[in-house]
């Protein structure tokens, strides 16, 4: 079973988590403001986005995050991010993070809050970080730089399995390049990083795929 993390699409795996932002969808998704829409809603969408984050269909919630390229507001985006932890804490859903330019402050919010859910550091590329956000308790899910980024190829050789997802994100593509891909890297084969993703799957997310 293929699983992607995070698409804006409909998806080309088994399981797919459609990123719906703030649009109620029955697809199985995930439900947040992006830090570059932090401005765009008042805090009287907090209801709504409750009521989203609550469904069934509903998996995790984000992406959201901190971005410091991005045109919104600072202190609108850590306002927006501090309310998904806390309906990521209250309903029990993973966070599916997104960060530019804001490790370090996305940390230190990670440390003074001490969360139960996982975080899951999307669309990750920056190998530098690799090291540190393991140490903090990060999972990471990484997209189709995996194809081209000979860094992020080295780095995965040894990257613990059990804290990683694969994603499509916005690229219409299908997510089975990316199992591929990391087979050929690993040198193991695809059944073996299917297997291992549902895995962590069945722990973030706390259910069971069916066989
Ligand atoms: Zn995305």
């Amino acid at each position: 079973m293929l699983i992607d993390l995070h698409t804006h699409h409909s998806g080309s795996a088994d399981l797919s988590i459609f990123n719906a932002f703030d649009k109620r969808t029955e697809l199985i998704c995930s439900y947040g403001i992006h830090p570059w829409y932090a401005e765009q809603f008042s805090f009287d969408f907090l209801e709504e986005l409750e009521y989203l984050v609550q469904q069934p269909n509903c998996l995790a919630i984000g992406e959201c995050g901190l971005d410091k390229l991005a045109l919104s507001d600072w202190n609108k985006q850590m306002q927006w991010l501090e309310i998904q932890i806390s309906l990521s804490e209250k309903y029990r859903k993973p966070l599916i993070v997104h960060c530019v330019k804001a490790i370090q402050e996305l940390i230190l919010l990670r440390r003074k809050i001490d969360p139960s859910q996982v975080w899951i550091f999307h669309g990750f590329r920056k190998t530098n970080t690799i090291k540190q956000l393991l140490e903090e308790g990060f999972y990471l899910s990484i997209g189709t730089a995996l194809l081209t980024d000979e860094k992020l190829q080295e780095v995965m050789r040894d990257f613990p399995l059990e804290r990683l997802f694969l994603e499509t994100d916005d690229k219409e593509m299908n997510i089975r390049l990316l199992y591929e891909k990391l087979a050929v890297i690993r040198k193991i084969p695809v059944e073996y990083i299917e297997k291992q993703l549902m895995d962590n799957f069945e722990k973030v997310f706390d259910r069971k795929l069916l066989p």
